[in-house]
């Protein structure tokens, strides 16, 4: 334990020395060669890590960095939602930090997604799955996920899940039921003030604002078929034409489920690079392959995702979403400094992948050379000036513009090799290093936005993602 502590102070220093190689002011060439020469004494740690892991029998999974936020349940006290409604850092976050790792309150897998192979209660694969011992032929992960289902939504919808399929109830409305039936039928009058419940927790994190006419005919439809349905299943006990007192109460609930299921379900997926022929295809695409086999209710996620795009800047995403283990992750996909707004952006999705961006073509803004001003010089790319002069006259120091553009040069080719070279040998960790390392120097030279950071930080995001599911498919191949 005490080698453990000292191995994990020691990385630190090490990476610490790192990261101030890139800060100082050695010319470029010197600080490559210093970075090399730490980087060749941090081998060591390599050799002690794979110690480590051997004796840490967890499961690689993303978990929340800092502790959970009370109010954000599934978020982390990194990020909090400020009085304007905008999603900022509420500490200084780092590269790789994990902001939200959500489960979902209320999910359905989608029809012929996934069944047999994926279970419907935990949303993780099956290698060896139990049978339902209700009678419905559905199958669950292990015997306690199967448990926890029977005691709640599975008990009643069961019964009436084969007869809503055939009147046609869309996917939406078998999740808003979800929403209703995960909690016990006593709990259903205090919904909306308590948290404890899956429809309270949606009820307390999501605005539900008077609907449109369309939203309301449509929930309240909805409502009134579930609600007969619920009465068969035995969750609400009722007798003859009128709704009973509890049949009543669940129909509220189906009501507002039903809005929010139309508002804020959200696709579950699962990271499928298989798709691919080579793993480099990733980097030409938009959105990290993926299939979509369930929906979902993420209260903190929908909440989040709504407030990032209030508060969006011209710079690039700030951390990336995607659904892994059972959970919706956000991650930092670079650092930010407390108060700063964030944006968001999902890795899978196509429709939230675009980065809002507003590059205007052929144009690059030079850094003034001088690291603590803030003036920045906006040149055509094919610029044929030579020094310019900061105009600021407390600074007035001169730039070379010829120098960066060969810097800019250099830059190019190293990440043309160095990164092809790494993809290759599908070492993610380097890959990771390298892009970090490009994107450090493009910020010393160029400022955002510029079209290379959104290329860097976009194909960042997906080595981040391949880098845990190498160490994910690493952990299982060695408990073969
Ligand atoms: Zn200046």
């Amino acid at each position: 334990m005490l080698k453990l502590k000292q191995y994990i102070t020691s990385k630190e220093a090490f990476t610490k020395c790192l990261d101030m190689i890139g800060k100082s002011d050695m010319n470029s060439k010197l600080r490559d060669k210093t970075r090399e020469t730490t980087k060749k004494q941090m081998n060591v740690f390599t050799v002690v890590k794979q110690l480590r892991n051997e004796s840490m029998d967890d499961k690689p999974a993303f978990k929340l960095t800092r502790e959970e936020s009370a109010e954000l349940g599934g978020a982390s006290t990194g990020i909090v939602v400020n009085v304007e409604g905008n999603l900022i850092a509420n500490a200084d976050l780092a590269f790789a930090e994990v902001t939200t790792a959500e489960a979902p309150v209320a999910h359905i897998l989608l029809e012929g997604e996934a069944e047999d192979r994926i279970c419907p209660h935990t949303l993780l694969r099956m290698p060896a799955p139990v049978p339902c011992s209700l009678g419905s032929g559905l199958t669950f992960a292990n015997e306690k996920a199967r448990a926890e289902a029977e005691k709640t939504y599975h008990r009643y919808e069961w019964k009436v899940s084969q007869a809503l399929k055939e009147i046609g109830l869309t996917e939406v409305g078998r999740l808003a039921l979800r929403l209703v039936t995960s909690m016990a039928p006593a709990g259903l009058e205090k919904v909306s003030e308590s948290g404890e419940s899956a429809l309270g927790r949606a009820f307390s994190l999501l605005e539900i604002k008077p609907v449109s006419n369309d939203e309301a005919v449509l929930s309240a439809a909805v409502a009134a078929c579930l609600v007969r349905a619920l009465r068969v299943s035995g969750y609400c006990s009722g007798q003859g034409e009128n709704l009973s007192g509890s049949e009543h109460a669940a129909a509220k609930a189906l009501y507002a489920a039903v809005t929010i299921a139309l508002r804020h379900a959200m696709s579950i997926t699962i990271l499928d690079p298989s798709q691919l022929a080579k793993p480099m295809d990733v980097f030409k695409r938009e959105t990290f392959p993926a299939r979509t086999f369930a929906i979902g209710i993420f209260p903190a996620a929908s909440k989040l995702r709504t407030c990032a795009k209030a508060g969006q800047s011209d710079d690039e995403p700030d951390a990336f979403v995607f659904f892994h283990g059972g959970k919706l992750i956000s991650l930092m996909n670079k650092g930010a400094r407390k108060g700063q707004a964030l944006k968001l952006v999902s890795a899978v999705d196509p429709d939230e992948s675009k980065e809002e961006v507003e590059v205007i073509n052929e144009m690059i803004t030079f850094r003034c050379s001088n690291e603590k001003c803030e003036v920045g010089f906006p040149l055509r790319e094919n610029t044929k000036e030579k020094v310019i002069t900061c105009p600021m006259g407390d600074c007035a120091k001169e730039t070379n513009v010829w120098l960066k553009l060969k810097r800019i040069q250099e830059l190019k080719k190293l990440r043309r090799e160095q990164v092809a070279k790494n993809i290759e040998k599908e070492d993610w960790t380097e890959v990771v290093e390298n892009l970090r390392y490009l994107v450090a120097e493009w910020e010393k030279i160029v400022c955002r936005p510029y079209k290379e950071f959104a290329n860097l930080e976009k194909e960042l995001r997906f080595a981040l993602i391949l880098q845990f599911l190498k160490k994910e498919s690493d952990w299982a191949a060695a408990r073969i």
